[in-house]
């Protein structure tokens, strides 16, 4: 997706702070950052988000998931921290590119609102 920013982010041709990259995966620190540490961690491939998910592109949803671990154990946030993907306009995304918010750093609150 050309006109996509987290498309952009990923490839490097708008500007991110980095947290992790490998072939298929991209963590940076969210711009607006809703606890201590708020990192999204996204595919390099475009998928437009949880609900587009299917048998053929889930193998890099669950390579998100190792490096969200792997991520945590780096920054010393194993022991508690939260995990949240926006679906659509009612769920709330706003970037319409698959991304996980991982945040930590302090309590989280249920529900979440
Ligand atoms: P969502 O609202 O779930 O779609 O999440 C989109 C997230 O992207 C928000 O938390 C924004 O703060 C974040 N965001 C938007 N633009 C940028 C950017 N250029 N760099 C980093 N994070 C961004
Ligand atoms: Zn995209």
């Amino acid at each position: 997706m050309s006109d996509c920013l987290f498309c952009k982010i990923a490839k490097g041709e708008i500007p991110s702070s980095k947290v992790y990259e490998d072939e298929q995966v991209f963590a940076f620190l969210d711009i607006d950052p809703q606890a201590p540490k708020h990192i999204l961690v996204i595919p390099k491939t475009h998928i437009q988000s949880v609900a587009a998910v299917t048998p053929e592109n889930a193998g890099v949803v669950a390579h998100i998931f190792e490096v969200i671990a792997r991520i945590a154990a780096e920054q010393g946030f194993s022991e508690g921290f939260r995990v949240v993907s926006n679906v659509g306009e009612q769920g709330g995304q706003t970037v319409h590119h698959l991304h996980f918010h991982v945040l930590a750093g302090r309590d989280m609150t249920w529900p979440p609102g």
